[in-house]
């Protein structure tokens, strides 16, 4: 088929291929770029149950929550997590319930939140309506 075609016909059929091609992986990387990351995801602390602070996904700064009565729960971040770094409380059940991620919260028995009862801390990693309404009923 290409032996058909003039010599500036597949002149221009190479030039369309490379101009597809370039245009293909511009608009992956565009893409990429553009969809939500991570990286942005809103994360909530409480502690009694009102809202203590607010963090995101990828943060450098852990967040510090203090109680009254010398209670300090330290919350971490990575890229794509959130996970509690140290806690005073009796249990540690906190930290071990490990680092809680977009891809991981479905199968936690937490679900979006690691919560560290004794101190009445709740880290909630916040979903949109659509993930919310994905999590299996227990
Ligand atoms: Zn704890």
């Amino acid at each position: 088929m290409l032996a058909r075609l003039s010599k500036a016909n597949r002149i221009t059929l190479i030039i369309l291929a490379a101009v597809v091609l370039a245009v293909g992986a511009a608009a992956f990387f565009v893409s990429h770029e553009a969809a939500p990351a991570a990286a942005t995801r809103e994360v909530r602390v409480y502690r009694n149950g009102q809202l203590y602070a607010t963090g995101r996904l990828g943060q450098k700064d852990d967040i510090v929550v203090r109680g009254e009565n010398g209670e300090e729960n330290v919350v971490s971040f990575t890229e794509n997590g959130v996970f509690m770094k140290s806690a005073t409380c009796h249990n540690q059940l906190c930290i071990d319930q490990g680092q809680l991620t977009l891809g991981n919260y479905m199968s936690r028995f937490y679900r979006n939140e690691i919560i560290c009862l004794p101190n009445r801390v709740t880290v909630e990693l916040v979903l949109t309506d659509e993930e919310a309404a994905d999590i299996p009923d227990v």
